[in-house]
């Protein structure tokens, strides 16, 4: 698997390709403010003690305090969360608002520990970095495996720790300790909002033929606002593989499989015009609308070449390597990047830590309305830059937000 950090340094060499930046600018964004790896010890439920590699980054804070996720998974190494990290600050940078960027990470399969035992290591993580948390320095949000009573739970500790019960510590709480209407879709809401922005400038159809790779908080949500909107999911995806259909996959029925079961294997029998295939079949179907919402690296150089879909939209994070996207640039397949494409989320975080701070609790419409603005608007702006400089709408992303990001840091 290829290094996501080498992947995401690789694009900020591009863009300093078609932008001048400054040599000093560049520089600081080559590595992150500070690296911090800790040790978590565990009291496991048979009295036994292990200890958990726990990890926080945080990249640049030119815009505001640290932002970004926390994410939970055995595979989860530096690189990937600095990579991650880096990529908070463009995200915030592209969708204006006033938040830097980090992430944080734990090595661990979460289906392994009992909730106890995920409760202990998730406050022996709060514990440890409580000194460089806090609703001014640093305020985690769930990721990949992270729930909102993980935040809960943090932002708990945090307050037994500092006596600071706000709640601003953490965002994507549940709604009764501080979250915010509208947070757990709003990722995929988000993506859908750009999508209506830039669906007339992409020539796309008012009905598109969508396919989502990942069917977990993100790609389900997805799959839900797209269906509802009268366009037709015709495949989805998730680890062991995925299901097509032609005629469009019923996705409120495959929401309700999948909360039953846990996955979407065995939704195929369903109906009789299922058909499972591969994650690599999958990707490379012929669709309007290609939505990547699982992992990293997905979109490589051996398969960007089999891509048939007339438009990518990258609601995961980094699903993309370098030389895919120079494929798929050679190739004309628009592709609407994650800094954009899945700023939804942070966007309704910075609202959460709004209204935590100043008590306050918004209507899920006030949430969408805000959001929505903020979304077209940034869309619009990511446009203007890659026309102006005549390159892709990725590279346009990260020119508006460096931009923004370099104005701070002078
Ligand atoms: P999740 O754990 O809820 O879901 C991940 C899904 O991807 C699962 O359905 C899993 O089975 C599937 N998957 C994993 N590997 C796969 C593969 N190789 N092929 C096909 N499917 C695969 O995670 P999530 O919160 O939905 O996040 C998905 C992506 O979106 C991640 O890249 C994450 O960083 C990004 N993201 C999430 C949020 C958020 O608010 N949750 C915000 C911004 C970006």
């Amino acid at each position: 698997m290829q290094n996501p950090f080498q992947n995401a340094m690789a694009q900020l060499e591009k863009v300093a390709k078609v932008k001048d930046l400054g040599d000093e600018f560049l520089m600081r964004l080559r590595q992150p403010d500070r690296d911090i790896r800790v040790s978590i010890p565990v009291k496991m439920d048979d009295g036994s003690m292990k200890i958990f590699e726990g990890y926080r980054v945080q990249y640049n804070n030119a815009l505001g305090p640290y932002k970004g996720g926390l994410r939970y998974h055995e595979d989860t190494e530096i690189n990937e969360v600095k990579a991650l990290g880096f990529w908070m600050v463009l995200k915030c940078g592209v969708a204006g608002i006033q938040m830097g960027g980090g992430k944080g990470g734990i090595a661990v399969d979460p289906g392994k520990l009992s909730k106890g035992e995920l409760e202990g290591l998730t406050r022996g993580w709060t514990d440890r970095l409580s000194d460089v948390l806090g609703p001014y320095k640093d305020v985690p949000a769930p990721d990949v495996n992270t729930t909102p009573e993980i935040m809960g739970w943090i932002a708990d500790e945090y307050a037994k720790i500092t006596g600071d019960k706000t709640g601003a510590v953490t965002t994507g709480k549940p709604l009764g300790q501080g979250g915010s209407e509208g947070r757990n879709t709003a990722t995929a809401q988000g993506g859908f909002y750009v999508f209506e922005t830039l669906k007339q400038e992409l020539q796309l159809p008012k009905k598109c033929n969508v396919v989502i790779q990942g069917f977990g908080n993100v790609g389900s949500n997805a799959a839900l606002i797209w269906h509802k909107a009268g366009h037709t999911v015709i495949a989805v995806s998730e680890t062991q593989g995925g299901i097509y259909n032609s005629n469009g996959l019923d996705i409120e029925k495959l929401v309700e499989f999948k909360k039953k079961n846990g996955n979407i294997s065995g939704f195929s029998q369903k109906d009789s015009q299922n058909i499972e295939i591969t994650n690599q079949e999958l990707l490379a179907l012929e669709c309007d609308l290609l939505i990547p919402a699982a992992f990293e690296n997905q979109l490589t150089k051996d398969n960007a070449g089999e891509i048939k879909a007339k438009v990518i939209l990258e609601l995961a994070n980094g699903p993309t390597t370098p030389e895919a996207d120079e494929i798929l640039f050679q190739k004309n397949i628009p592709l609407v990047p994650d800094i954009l494409a899945n700023a939804g989320g942070v966007i309704v975080s910075s609202f959460e830590w709004e209204q935590n701070l100043k008590n306050e609790h918004w209507s899920e419409e006030e949430v969408f309305k805000k959001l929505k603005e903020k979304l077209e608007e940034s869309s619009k702006k990511m446009l203007e830059k890659s026309r102006e400089h005549k390159t892709s709408m990725r590279i346009g992303a990260f020119i508006l937000a460096l931009e923004r990001i370099k104005d701070k840091m002078s």
